[in-house]
């Protein structure tokens, strides 16, 4: 198996999707280390009295965009929201970061009849 460019944060990957001779698996791998990592430097003070809740967010945005790309059967990254090729700390537990409807028409289009 081999992967794609995987969702960076500022400091490197935080997951991967897979792929087989080109075709993109629903397989995929999130660094949670790392994930907890990053999302602790964009975190003050009250920030960790909900640590937890905050780690939960940003692992559900990492799988997003992930499922973005299996789904989708794209290699592609979007220009903003959830799918785009970065999310900064701020962005992974920030309390809103969209999922443009262009994205979520792109996966109905493109992917999900290769389910
Ligand atoms: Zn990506």
């Amino acid at each position: 198996m081999d992967s794609f460019p995987p969702l960076l944060d500022e400091r490197g990957p935080l997951a991967f999707t897979f792929t087989n001779d080109g075709r993109i698996l629903p397989l995929g791998e999130v660094k949670c280390d790392r994930l907890r990592d990053s999302i602790k430097t964009a975190m003050s003070g009250a920030d960790y009295k909900q640590g937890n809740q905050l780690l939960g967010r940003a692992m559900g945005r990492v799988l997003a965009h992930e499922l973005y790309h299996m789904l989708g059967q794209s290699k592609g990254q979007a220009k903003a929201g959830v799918a785009r090729e970065s999310l900064s700390a701020r962005q992974l537990i920030a309390d809103k970061l969209d999922f443009p409807n262009h994205d979520f028409a792109f996966i109905q289009a493109n992917g999900l009849k290769s389910l």
